[in-house]
């Protein structure tokens, strides 16, 4: 599916040579969002931070802040990003691997929360916050065990503190009175529909609650119950994701004086960007059609990560040239590796030499996770339509 503003704009960027290009739908955007906010406006509902690393395009991120509560940044980079695009929001700081740099940074920039990874990392700020005199307002990242099957990534692994190596946080917490403990952070997998992500929310809030019980715990009751919400790439663009049933079903676990929170990156900006571009060959090799697009997965690496076939409309634009009709073609970019497909075997009336391609569901984990410089093609344009 495209806007007809996205389709109107691809044909003018044809005609002046500017393909391939990501083209971002910004009022489609605001309308997402502003969706998700107002379903998410119940009574102890969680709050909402956008996880930049889904999308940290400025534009893209300005017309998300005024629907969220503050943005979840993943690294010193997006933090000093993200600082400077929204010098008043509210920034929670998370990620494995955080250097002293990256520490202080978070401590010098004013971050509302930093989502401590290990007790390792919970002394070094003990140390840095105690050298600079300064107080942090820290959660932990619990790493529950349980079964994620199912789901599109489950971060098992080295994310967070499983329940063992949490217990050791404790000791470094008393002597350190300038790390103010608010509460438990997890983030457990991608791809959970609405009824699963409630299921594993009221799992982290039970074993949350206990831990802080248990600990004698008597600060701020938060629990960011991370992002993940399900995006389904074959299901041609329809948002699949219940909002309004999580909203209420997420919101009723709350207890009084407890804080919610999520952190959504790709459901927020995924169906709100495409990736265009044109067909430069079509021919038939070993019985199979291709079709050679300008452009390829060193710009848009989703397809390629994701091991799926990337959702797409073809613009015909009626030019002469080799064609192919009522077969199933396969949609290949120019890099010189069998692995550069945006989609296999896919059922197309005609696609002819100059049509266009717009691969949808680009607005997410597309242009910011590539390895554009692979071949050394001319990179592609930016539009952020506002209307
Ligand atoms: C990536 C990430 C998110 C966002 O995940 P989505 O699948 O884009 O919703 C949220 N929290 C943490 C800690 C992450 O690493």
């Amino acid at each position: 599916m495209i806007t007809r503003r996205v389709e109107e704009h691809a044909l003018e960027l044809a005609t002046s040579a500017q393909l391939p290009a990501f083209v971002y739908d910004l009022a489609a955007l605001r309308e997402h969002v502003s969706a998700v906010r107002s379903v998410l406006s119940v009574p102890g509902a969680p709050e909402i931070f956008y996880a930049a690393k889904a999308n940290p395009d400025v534009p893209v991120l300005n017309t998300v802040a005024p629907y969220v509560d503050g943005i979840e940044v993943a690294s010193g980079g997006e933090l000093a990003h993200v600082r400077e695009a929204l010098p008043d929001a509210r920034i929670a700081f998370g990620g494995p691997g955080k250097t002293d740099e990256e520490l202080d940074l978070a401590l010098r920039l004013g971050v509302e929360r930093i989502h401590v990874e290990s007790p390792y990392e919970l002394s070094r700020l003990a140390r840095i916050t105690k050298d600079s005199g300064r107080e942090a307002e820290i959660m932990l990242r619990l790493n529950l065990a349980g079964d994620r099957s199912g789901v599109a990534l489950a971060m098992s692994g080295p994310f967070g503190m499983d329940p063992e190596l949490i217990d050791s946080c404790t000791e470094i917490l008393a002597t350190s009175p300038q790390l103010k403990l608010c509460g438990i952070h997890a983030h457990l997998a991608s791809g959970l529909n609405d009824t699963a992500m409630v299921a594993q929310s009221a799992e982290i809030l039970t074993w949350g609650r206990a831990w802080l019980d248990r600990i004698g715990h008597t600060g701020p009751r938060d629990f960011n119950l991370g992002g993940g919400m399900a995006v389904d790439y074959s299901a041609s663009d329809t948002i699949t994701f219940d909002w309004k049933r999580y909203a209420e079903n997420v919101a009723a676990l709350a207890q009084p004086g407890e804080t919610l929170r999520i952190e959504p990156g790709r459901a927020i900006t995924v169906y709100s960007g495409w990736y265009i571009t044109e067909v430069l060959d079509v021919k038939k090799a070993h019985g199979q059609w291709y079709a050679v697009l300008r452009g390829g997965t060193m710009q848009f690496r989703t397809p390629v990560t994701k091991q799926h076939n990337q959702p797409f409309t073809v613009i015909h634009r009626n030019q002469p040239g080799p064609t192919v009709t009522d077969e199933p073609v396969t949609m290949v970019g120019q890099l010189c590796t069998p692995k550069d497909v945006f989609a296999r075997d896919m059922p197309t009336d005609h696609i002819t030499v100059g049509d266009l391609v717009a691969f949808s569901m680009a607005g997410a984990y597309a242009w910011n996770i590539s390895h554009h410089d692979f071949l050394m093609h001319p990179k592609p344009t930016f539009s952020y339509l506002t209307a």
